[in-house]
């Protein structure tokens, strides 16, 4: 099994649960969505640079960085071949294993066959272009351990997270991440939308790489 892979790196977690903790990160190639803010179109486009890496090769280039935490990101990592037994051999090694995900693949199977990964899905608002990607059917795996992430853009985003979030009881279940969209609504007008309506489980994240490097740097 080859596994496409664009680059594995060690950093801290820019966020997610484990946000400023270090991580191994192994980043695949490709996506199945177009969201106007992607930040790694790069790695995404068809041509776009990869390695092909044994299951092997790629779990002993992450034992190398001797880190705990492994984030599994892309592009939509869900889409590669094999990804269930990579998650599990990670995950039998001892790692804490996250995957981001984008929120149109179905989790049921990883999350039946590797319990102990924790997801961190996405669900795309309407700024996005691509809520109508969206697997709802995946709140329902979700526990305590995972979160889903509302990357926001503008007002009408926040309102939307809102009610997703009540519909379907994320609160109860899950984590709440609000990550605003990189300059284009200010974090402030998050945490007023918070107050205002006593939106409690939910939790503001900053992208803290992309405070503490430039933006558009790679492999951090
Ligand atoms: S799902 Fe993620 S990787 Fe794919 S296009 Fe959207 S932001 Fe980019």
């Amino acid at each position: 099994m080859k596994y496409k892979v664009v680059e594995i790196f060690e950093s801290i977690n820019g966020e997610g649960m484990k946000a400023g903790e270090l991580s191994v990160f192994i980043r695949f190639a490709g996506c199945n969505l177009c969201c106007g803010y992607c930040d790694t179109k790069w790695a995404n486009e068809t041509d776009a640079p990869y390695m092909e890496m044994e299951l092997e090769e790629i779990v002993e280039r992450v034992q190398a960085y001797q880190v705990k935490n492994i984030t599994v990101t892309g592009g939509e990592p869900l889409l590669q071949k094999g990804i269930a037994e990579l998650l599990q051999l990670l995950s039998q090694k001892g790692f804490f294993v996250e995957v981001e995900t984008n929120g149109s693949v179905s989790l049921q199977e990883i999350a039946k066959n590797v319990p102990d990964v924790s997801f961190t899905m996405d669900y795309k608002l309407p700024g996005s272009k691509m809520e109508q990607k969206m697997n709802t059917e995946n709140f329902m795996v979700l526990t305590a351990k995972d979160a889903v992430k509302f990357v926001v853009s503008d007002h009408l985003d926040l309102k939307r997270a809102l009610v997703v979030s009540q519909e379907y009881g994320l609160g109860r279940k899950c984590n709440i991440l609000l990550s605003p969209v990189f300059e284009a609504i200010e974090p402030e007008e998050i945490v007023t939308f918070m107050k205002e309506n006593h939106w409690t489980e939910a939790r503001l994240q900053i992208q803290m790489h992309k405070v503490i490097w430039d933006p558009q740097k790679r492999g951090v």
